[in-house]
């Protein structure tokens, strides 16, 4: 049972190959019309010989009747004319003849069996009636023909058949000729149209094959290339431009591996990023240790000065490892977000009450303005990372005695928070890159106030992971607001 379907499957897969299933197709194409084509030839052939062989015995036989009338030969079999007519004609037909009289009666029978015998049929009956009937048995190889003998209308003795109809003859000649010859020339005629056959054959499985493996090669010759750029990842495009649809295969391939490409070079971009922002930390840990080191007897305060340097250099580096892990945490996939319905007015007053301490540490003054309650169903654990973000941005590139305002409005598809501030704002070239990953503006003063360039990458992450958008505008000088929009509901798959 299981190796009968695995064998069904086997033959399954053959069937599935466009090759094979070419080949069939043009094999089935050339060798069905052929076969056609010969049994109507052979059959057209079989039908128009007996024909001929029919109108040729019914014409010889016509004048037989005639004869066997004028000689009286129904009365008397005895004419010698009519019984050499009668042998000659059986020689040239290789049949038999029988003549039938009124009564039913077989007078004559050249093969002599039957003579004095009684022949009801339903052909001699209907001969009777008038009309000749023919039979052809090709199973057996003859032809049945009866032709009625009537003479003129004068000389016709009248009759009634049992049905009740006129007697219209006055006897029927019952012939029987052998289609032996037909038979012959039609058997040498198929052996000739199947050795063509054949020879037609081998020339169309011939061309199946070449068509087939024409057809199919441009196909091959992707999964070559295709296999080429799997095994040595070069960069090159592949082009096999024989077919349109081959072109459409080529162009989705070029570009999955231009997407490939780019996501190879952006994962090796970060992470020479993230080998050098985490050695930074480091190098300068290994500095300051090595120099105390270096000083026998350094004093207490030396020591003290170094040891909160190489902590803060710690508290960074534990800083960009946070980030890095948000970051991860926000590359995942939407599965993982945690949606639940959140009143938005009370997630912004709690970042605002974390982050105003800092503020106002610089003077900074933090408004909160909300146009209408909002609750929407959000990952509030990922929104608030994201948010905060934001706010703290605009606390830290800020000027002295600045503002930072944040605005929270809703239509009925859509909730939008913006966050605006009075900073230093972004020159304009560095907008398109503000979202890449380690990108900072002036990397010395963020670097500073604590940036490690990851923030904003988190911020659009948890933003997209929301279905939403966000959107920067800014002047160099005098402030940059940040527009985030998120639906109200968040979409299901
Ligand atoms: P960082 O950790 O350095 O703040 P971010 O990804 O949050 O990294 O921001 C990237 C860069 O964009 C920052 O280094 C800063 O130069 C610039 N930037 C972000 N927000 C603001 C803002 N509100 N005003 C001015 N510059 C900003």
């Amino acid at each position: 049972m299981l190796e009968k379907g695995k064998r069904y499957l086997k033959k399954l897969k053959i069937l599935r190959s466009l090759k094979a299933r070419l080949f069939l197709i043009i094999l089935l194409a050339g060798i069905v019309p052929c076969v056609i084509m010969r049994m109507a030839i052979l059959q057209n052939y079989e039908d128009r010989a007996v024909n001929v062989r029919i109108a040729d015995v019914q014409n010889q036989f016509k004048i037989l009747a005639n004869h066997l009338i004028t000689y009286g030969y129904l009365h008397d079999t005895s004419s010698e004319v009519v019984n050499t007519e009668l042998e000659q004609l059986s020689n040239v037909y290789d049949g038999r003849v029988l003549i039938i009289d009124q009564n039913f009666k077989v007078i004559k029978d050249t093969y002599g069996i039957s003579e004095g015998k009684t022949v009801i049929s339903e052909e001699v009956i209907r001969c009777f009636q008038g009309s000749s009937t023919t039979n052809y048995d090709s199973g057996n190889g003859y032809i049945e023909i009866t032709t009625p003998i009537a003479g003129s209308s004068a000389e016709k003795e009248s009759g009634v058949l049992e049905d009740g109809t006129e007697k219209l003859a006055e006897g029927v000649l019952l012939t029987s000729v052998s289609t032996d010859s037909i038979t012959m020339t039609l058997e040498l005629l198929d052996r000739r149209a199947l050795i063509v056959e054949l020879i037609v054959l081998a020339f169309i499985v011939a061309l199946a094959f070449v068509m087939a493996n024409l057809v199919t090669a441009p196909f091959e010759r992707i999964t070559q290339a295709i296999n080429d750029v799997k095994e040595g990842f070069n960069d090159e495009q592949i082009s096999v431009n024989d077919y349109v649809e081959t072109e459409h295969i080529v162009d989705a391939f070029n570009q999955l591996l231009g997407r490939m490409k780019a996501l190879d070079d952006s994962r090796q971009e970060f992470v020479s990023n993230v080998s050098h922002e985490l050695k930074t930390p480091l190098t300068s840990m290994k500095v300051l240790a090595d120099s105390l080191m270096m000083q026998e007897e350094a004093p207490i305060e030396l020591y003290q000065e170094f040891m909160t340097d190489i902590a803060n250099e710690i508290e960074r580096e534990n800083k960009i490892i946070n980030d890095l892990l948000s970051l991860v945490k926000m590359d995942k996939k939407a599965a993982d977000m945690n949606i639940v319905q959140i009143d938005i007015n009370e997630l912004l007053e709690l970042i605002l009450k974390r982050l105003r301490p800092i503020a106002r540490k610089q003077n900074i003054e933090v408004i909160y303005e909300s146009m209408r309650p909002v609750t929407a169903e959000v990952d509030e654990v990922k929104l608030t990372l994201a948010l905060s973000n934001l706010v703290e941005n605009a606390i830290k590139y800020n000027k002295p005695k600045g503002w930072v305002k944040v605005f929270l409005d809703a239509d009925h598809q859509f909730f939008t928070v913006e966050v605006s501030d009075s900073g230093i704002g972004i020159p304009e070239d560095a907008m398109e890159h503000i979202y890449e990953r380690f990108y900072r503006v002036d990397k010395s003063h963020s670097r500073e106030i604590g940036g490690t360039g990851l923030g904003l990458a988190i911020t659009r992450n948890a933003v997209l992971m929301h279905r939403g958008s966000i959107r920067a505008e800014s002047k160099e000088g005098e402030g940059t607001t940040f527009t985030v929009k998120i639906p109200l509901i968040h979409p299901v798959g």
